[in-house]
């Protein structure tokens, strides 16, 4: 049986259009079985020639005058490449600016600022019980600073949310939605397109999180109709721990929204030293400091890469990881008792898996030491994360096999 399984996954390694985009990436080639690569991605190779590159040509040959060279324009040109490969945003709506959670504080309190002026009565901002953590607080921070309420929505841990779900939390009070396109938890794959049309149908303004979806589920922000987008950069990206994340607005908001952290580099002339602030235009307006260049640099080389493979390939190879993850649980984790807690239906999921089962932050804790690195997701889910440029099939086998035996070994230790 065991060497069964091996042979599938080495007959799906050996037809993966994609393989060779394994060995571009640091410690591909170790025995290590890397499961999160949703929330930190392996490095590429080519980064740290980059880097070094970076300091000693630009940093340290170009000095200040980097910034006149090419610096200022970097959060401008990757937030294109980032429209252009992953988010379907035509250029001139995407930039490079804070962390996702300061973003979002952005642009939630801006969409609220606009609706509220627009009728006084709408107060309120939806968001979903179950969408990850700096979601929800972002929200109902603003929702105290502002005066405003909180209209939750409750989801199923191993689901997400639906259409009918949104259509009976929104409506004249709404101001702006927040949804997750892919959820953390359960992998959930919303249809961002339908959810949006239905925000827009109360008239309100929807933010739409992309943070487990940009680089391995296709996104259509313009087609769909998407206001106003944010994401990471160190998930499916590789980024780097950190690296600093993405923000979309849609040109025809542009000029209405007002963002509430101004600064400097958010001004119409950044080196004019006025006496007053004047927003810049386009995505100039939703910087505040001076940005991150060393964070926003690795991302490039996953650009490149996105680019060529395409996101059609990489999300056709996120399925067949996923489905192959699933058949391989059903086949050797379902008899102990492991349950699937993400949709079955693989076009109802994004690029991870969690199974549930009452010993996995244990078994994550094991599984760690031994070099298999999952993720573990309260209340007792194992995270599988299978990223499309770097994970194999012989990975997913190895890996799952080693959750079986710890899954074993720490269910008999509790009798
Ligand atoms: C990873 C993640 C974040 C992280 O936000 P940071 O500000 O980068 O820490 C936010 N939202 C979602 C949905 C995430 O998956």
């Amino acid at each position: 049986m065991t060497s069964e399984l091996d042979a599938t996954a080495s007959a799906h390694d050996g037809a993966d259009p994609l393989r060779h985009y394994r060995s571009l990436f640091t410690g591909a080639e170790t025995p290590l079985v890397y499961f999160d690569g949703n929330s930190l991605g392996r490095p590429p190779l080519a980064v740290a020639e980059m880097l070094a590159g970076f300091v000693d040509d630009e940093w340290g040959g170009r000095l200040i005058r980097g910034w006149d060279e090419r610096w200022m324009r970097l959060p401008f040109d990757i937030g294109d490449r980032i429209g252009k490969v992953a988010i379907g945003a035509a250029p001139g709506q995407t930039v490079i600016g804070d962390s996702t959670t300061v973003l979002l504080y952005k642009l939630v309190r801006a969409a609220l600022a606009e609706r509220r002026a627009a009728d006084p009565a709408r107060v309120e901002i939806v968001v979903d019980r179950d969408n990850f953590p700096t979601d929800r607080f972002i929200v109902e921070g603003i929702a105290a600073e502002c005066g405003a309420r909180v209209r939750w929505i409750d989801v199923d841990l191993d689901g997400g949310v639906t259409s009918e779900a949104l259509r009976s939390a929104v409506g004249a009070h709404t101001a702006v939605v927040l949804l997750s396109h892919v959820a953390y938890r359960s992998g959930y794959l919303a249809d961002a397109a339908e959810l949006t049309a239905i925000a827009h149908g109360a008239g309100a303004l929807i933010v739409w999180d992309l943070c487990h979806s940009a680089g391995s589920v296709p996104v259509r922000s313009d087609e769909w109709g998407f206001d106003l987008a944010v994401g990471c950069t160190y998930k499916y990206l590789n980024g780097g721990p950190g690296s600093p994340a993405f923000a979309y607005v849609a040109e025809r908001l542009q000029p209405v929204l007002a963002q509430p952290i101004q600064g400097w580099m958010g001004a119409a002339d950044v080196f004019a030293m006025g006496p007053e602030y004047a927003p810049g235009d386009g995505m100039r307006r939703w910087l505040s400091g001076t940005p991150p260049i060393l964070g926003m640099l690795p991302m490039t080389v996953t650009l490149d890469m996105l680019e060529s493979a395409g996101i059609v390939a990489v999300r056709a190879k996120s399925i067949e990881l996923t489905e192959f993850a699933l058949a391989v649980s059903d086949r050797i984790l379902a008899p102990l008792g492991v349950k699937v807690a993400s949709p079955r239906d693989p076009d109802l999921r994004g690029g991870h898996l969690t199974l549930s089962h009452p010993t996995m932050r244990a078994v994550t804790q094991r599984l760690w030491q031994g070099d298999v690195i999952p993720d573990y997701r309260e209340p007792d889910g194992l995270r599988i994360g299978l990223s499309p440029l770097s994970t194999s099939f012989g990975e997913v086998v190895r890996g799952l096999r080693r959750v079986a035996d710890a899954v074993r070994d720490l269910s008999d230790d509790t009798h």
